[in-house]
């Protein structure tokens, strides 16, 4: 267990009451957030990660529109994250000898920034490291609440008490086991997995990507770090599996078998994959539940509204959910109850509209028959000359900017 911790509350908004402790499990990309935002309104967020570092890897993750926007912009973090864009291009299909037969634009599916989901992870912890106490290697096991406050014991570390908690432990939240209640009544499995690690290269590939569709299967390759890496991703159909969501070895030999067989470069990115420094491997599912708080807890992302990893939306909700949770709370004075309800009535319809967005896309990325995967390969290779074609991109933007975020640092130091 590791901890780093500088506690000031230099940049604290004015007027608002400071040093209200708050408890975030969770260190991607909500967690740092909500932190950052809660101490420029003058509270004191502690971070506890299961895994014992800032964990690095995984896809790229795009942001698009200006809610989103104007959340990195608020941060001071635009001009970072811009230098670290992907600049991926367009997308091919390709056929099983590796030829292009249809391209998909860059807009689609890399939005206004699109950026690797580590360097986004890290830009956020180094935004708020001066003024967050991190806790790695460590989780929460349980939550007991009383009339002021929230009484936590943690795997590792010795019990301690916050004024509040929030969740922002991701898909499979034990935040939300804890305190709602068992996963299954809140994640709907969307009928795919995903795997995703890096690897070299081996294509030359030049700020692009390849993908290869067939029944039930896709595998892709697009390259990474001005060409120098590239990420493999593999996605299957499959009902939920009982697996052990550590079990690497356990995971890799299942990917491996479902992908025998498959062709073009599927078998040689399988033998890489062990060497692989980094594995991603999860069901994609959704977060549905008809509350996001409870008492002195409350969720935040992924945790709470998670809209799939195919939705595209994943992290651009998160920070919006982040902002919008720490802005209510500063703006009630503390007060949880009004804030959480208000959080909740600024989120909720814009949490379901990028929901929308994940529904439907799943059976397309990846068709069950081998019919529709050979109908959408010929679909994909016309749809650049169709009247729609800039459709589905139109749809994701507005979905990412149906919110009016309230510049809750203004309205505070105005009052
Ligand atoms: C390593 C990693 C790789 C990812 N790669 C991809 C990807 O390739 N494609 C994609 O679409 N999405 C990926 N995601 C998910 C994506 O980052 C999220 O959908 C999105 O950014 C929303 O962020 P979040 O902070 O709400 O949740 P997440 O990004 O899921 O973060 C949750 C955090 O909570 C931590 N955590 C989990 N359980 C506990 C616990 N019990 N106690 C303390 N901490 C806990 C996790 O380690 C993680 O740091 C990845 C997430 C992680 C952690």
């Amino acid at each position: 267990m590791t901890h780093t911790t500088a506690n000031t509350a230099a940049h604290a908004t004015a007027g608002v009451r400071s040093a209200r402790t708050v408890l975030i499990s969770g260190a991607s990309v909500a967690g740092p957030a909500l932190a950052y935002w809660l101490h420029r309104h003058g509270f004191a967020p502690t971070i506890v990660e299961r895994a014992p570092a800032l964990r690095d890897g995984g896809y790229a993750v795009d942001f698009r529109g200006e809610a989103h926007m104007a959340v990195l912009r608020r941060m001071g973090v635009l001009d970072e994250l811009r230098a670290a864009r992907t600049g991926t291009g367009s997308m091919s299909y390709v056929n099983a000898a590796g030829k292009p037969q249809a391209k998909l634009p860059a807009d689609l599916f890399a939005g206004d920034l699109e950026v690797l989901r580590g360097d986004l992870a890290r830009i956020l912890h180094d935004a708020t490291k001066e003024h967050t106490e991190y806790v790695f290697g460590d989780s929460v096991t349980s939550l007991a609440e009383d009339a002021d406050g929230v009484h936590v014991t943690f795997e590792r570390g010795a019990p301690r008490r916050f004024d509040l908690v929030v969740g922002a432990d991701g898909l499979h939240s034990r935040t939300r086991s804890l305190v709602f209640g068992p996963e299954e009544h809140f994640v709907k499995h969307l009928g795919v997995y995903c795997a995703i690690f890096t690897t070299d290269n081996h294509l030359g590939l030049d700020r692009t990507g390849h993908a290869y569709r067939t029944a039930n299967r896709l595998v892709a390759v697009y390259s990474a770090r001005e060409n120098t890496e590239a990420k493999a991703v593999f996605y299957f159909g499959s009902p939920l599996l009982d697996l052990d969501r550590r079990d690497v070895t356990r995971q890799q030999t299942l990917l491996t078998e479902r992908f025998a067989g498959n062709g073009w470069e599927s078998e040689r990115l399988l033998e890489r994959m062990r060497e692989a420094p980094d594995f991603y491997f999860d069901s994609v599912g959704q977060v549905r539940m008809d509350g996001w708080s409870r008492g002195r807890v409350a969720l935040v992302g992924d945790a709470a509204y998670c809209p799939s990893s195919l939705s595209g939306m994943g992290s651009g909700l998160a920070l919006v959910g982040a902002y919008v949770l720490a802005g209510e709370l500063a703006a009630a004075r503390g007060d949880h109850r009004t804030a959480f309800a208000r959080y909740e009535r600024e989120m909720r319809a814009y949490a379901e509209g990028c929901q929308k967005m994940g529904d439907g896309v799943a059976r397309l990325m990846v068709p069950e028959s081998r019919l529709l995967a050979g109908f959408l390969n010929r679909y994909y290779k016309v749809m650049p000359y169709l009247p729609g074609r800039n459709m589905p991109a139109r749809i994701a933007r507005k979905a990412a900017e149906n919110i009016t975020l309230r510049d809750y640092t203004a309205e505070l130091t105005a009052r």
